[in-house]
């Protein structure tokens, strides 16, 4: 990141950033919690010979005021000492009861603790962190431990209600949560109710700002239950996928995959239990940026009329709205005689049920296994599915294994969500790529069923990176994929490379028969092209992207500056939207306070 904000920056696939898990080789009745005590206690004065070589530090929002991360001894040294002379972190202490030997098989193993600190300047907060070490022959004199992994994390600035959390509002008041007044003038204007918009709206409530959320459908949830395919089942349990703020949006009755009404119901839940002040069939149109009064004004339609409220931030939760299909195109799409639909637009199979066709679909990722489970389930008397590259396949049971642990009714989600989310991005990536690959290793015969088939699998994939580079293309299976180990469908990896009648002429000469063809093929576009839509082309142009990694190994544009004062994004995964959007809110709290936080932007060289 550059002093100058030249956006938009460069992406850099997660993979590239030198970041390694060590394998040290610690003992079980190792003393963690002396030697992690030792060694957070030195971090206000830490020196060079406190770190590995390799070591690597991220904050969160603690003492660069945004989301950085820095690599090598000498580069976190230089920065923690000049942010340390800026901000006096003070108080350090160890979390009781969080330290302990992480092991990852022969993929890694170190010492880690939690720990909390307090910054006093410029505005005092209570910060917490996490630390990772080593064993070495020279570093902390008392224990001889070395830091290779840093992690800092704003909590509560001193003044600031509690962002994690917040009081369902009383039985008698929840009929006025959804309402079609507005006021003229918030703090923050959410735009879209989707699971990011519903958690940053309820986080500015949180702190105790004027805010209104605003959806452009007639009911909430309706993204869900509409206009995604109904046997859609959420690939990541529902613990995970958990509202931010207790009680639990998801109750245990609910199943463990949600489907789109348990999803959208829940939604319900939430605004009702909070007081959520949300404007239904209400959409953002356009909007313009007065720098002398720091405000939007903002223009909307809400059931056919005009309005114009105006708000100090304005926060885009839009999903992926104006995306447009990835549509692949070959010779001969006039010949054929059956039907074409993009995997945007797939609903269901019920149309054709009993008719006995023969189904293609384009695509061997989630949505392609919804779309062939829809089609086995409708009786078609063929479905094949062309696998154009090989695919990471993830069964339920290995992220069942991996995140169940962390995310369950009894650990409070904000302590869930440090633990997965508030390591670096490349150490992240490299605790679930070791976590997924020791699963894999245990379950070789539900891979090979798959290979027998001739279904190209991805065994041990990089799901960090298919979520940061690519968003998406892997398969969570949760099922599906014993049609394709049972033979119930068929698979080609030969590409198309044209229509006939009756369906699509392959690069090695066969005819695959279809009446039905779906491209699960993925769409483009990103939140930054909404943005250039509602604000026009002089904000638009000078907006970071949406998603994909910096140079630092940061995710671009979310949660942190766009390139505009006012104007953030918010969106991804359901943790990854409740986790950082009380980082956002808390900016926007600082900044109607009229003291916004310093952000640190240099990038000392090493
Ligand atoms: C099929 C499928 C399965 C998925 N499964 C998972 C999973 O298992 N786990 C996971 O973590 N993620 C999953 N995802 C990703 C998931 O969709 C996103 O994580 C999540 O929905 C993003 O939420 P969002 O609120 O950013 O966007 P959305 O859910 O798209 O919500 C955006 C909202 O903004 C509204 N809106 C748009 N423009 C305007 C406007 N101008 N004015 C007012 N309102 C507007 C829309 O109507 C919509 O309700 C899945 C995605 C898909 C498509």
């Amino acid at each position: 990141m550059s002093a100058s904000h030249q956006f938009p920056t460069r992406s850099v696939h997660l993979a590239q950033h030198p970041a390694r898990l060590p394998s040290a080789n610690i003992s079980d009745d190792a003393d963690h919690a002396s030697i992690s005590t030792s060694a957070i206690q030195r971090l206000s004065t830490l020196s060079i010979d406190d770190l590995t070589d390799d070591a690597i530090w991220r904050d969160t929002c603690a003492l660069t005021g945004t989301l950085r991360t820095f690599y090598s001894s000498s580069r976190v040294r230089k920065v923690w000492e000049k942010l340390s002379a800026k901000h006096k972190p003070t108080n350090f202490a160890r979390i009781l009861g969080s330290s302990h030997v992480t092991r990852l098989g022969p993929h890694g193993c170190w010492v880690e603790a939690m720990f909390t600190f307090d910054i006093q300047e410029p505005r005092p907060a209570r910060c917490s962190g996490i630390i990772g070490l080593v064993p070495s022959s020279s570093g902390f004199q008392s224990n001889e431990w070395k830091i290779w992994m840093l992690s800092t994390i704003l909590e509560q600035p001193e003044g600031f209600r509690n962002v994690d959390e917040l009081e369902p509002q009383p039985s008698d008041t929840k009929a006025a949560s959804v309402h079609a007044g507005h006021r003229e003038k918030y703090d923050c204007v959410v735009v879209g109710g989707g699971i990011a918009g519903l958690c940053m709206a309820a986080r500015l409530q949180a702190l105790g700002l004027s805010y209104l959320l605003i959806e452009k459908q007639a009911t909430i949830g309706e993204n869900w239950r509409r206009n995604r395919y109904d046997s859609l089942k959420l690939h990541t349990s529902k613990s995970y996928n958990q509202m931010p703020y207790e009680p639990r949006t998801f109750r245990e009755q609910d199943p463990y995959h949600l489907g789109t009404a348990d999803l959208a119901d829940g939604f319900e839940r939430f605004v009702d239990t909070f007081g959520i002040n949300l404007m239904l069939s209400t959409e953002l149109t356009s909007g313009s940026w007065d720098s002398d009064t720091k405000c939007w004004s903002l223009k909307m339609m809400s059931n056919g009329s005009n309005f114009k409220t105006t708000a100090s931030h304005c926060v885009l939760a839009v999903g992926n709205q104006g995306v447009k299909p990835n549509m692949p195109s070959y010779p001969g799409r006039d010949l054929f005689q059956g039907e074409i639909i993009h995997g945007m637009d797939w609903r269901n199979a019920d149309r054709w049920k009993g008719k006995g066709l023969k189904g293609i679909c384009v695509g061997s990722a989630n949505t392609a296994h919804g779309v062939i489970a829809d089609m086995a389930r409708a009786g078609f008397q063929s479905i094949t599915m062309i696998q154009r590259s090989r695919t990471f396949l993830l069964p339920t049971s290995t992220f069942s294994a991996l995140v169940d642990p962390l995310y369950n009714y009894e650990t409070p989600l904000p302590l869930s969500d440090r633990m997965l989310l508030g390591y670096p991005l490349p150490v992240q990536r490299l605790m679930a790529k070791a976590g997924i690959k020791m699963c894999a290793d245990a379950s070789s015969e539900y891979f090979d069923r798959m290979e027998a088939q001739g279904w190209d699998v991805e065994r041990d994939g990089d799901l960090w990176g298919m979520m940061y580079d690519r968003e998406g293309g892997h398969f969570l299976d949760l099922g599906s994929a014993e049609l394709v180990a049972d033979g119930t469908v068929t698979v080609k990896s030969t590409l198309p490379v044209g229509y006939t009648s009756k369906g699509l002429k392959m690069s090695d000469g066969c005819h695959i028969d279809g009446d039905v063809i779906v491209f699960a093929t993925g769409y483009t576009g990103n939140l930054k092209d909404t943005a250039r839509r509602v604000f026009g082309d002089t904000i638009g142009n000078s907006l970071e992207e949406f998603w994909q990694c910096d140079e630092e190994g940061e995710s671009r544009g979310a949660w942190k500056y766009t390139g505009h004062p006012a104007l953030w994004y918010t969106g991804h995964g359901f943790a990854h939207a409740r986790y950082y959007s009380r980082f956002v809110a808390m900016h926007i709290k600082a900044d109607v306070d009229g003291k916004p936080f310093e952000t640190y932007t240099e990038t000392p060289s090493v």
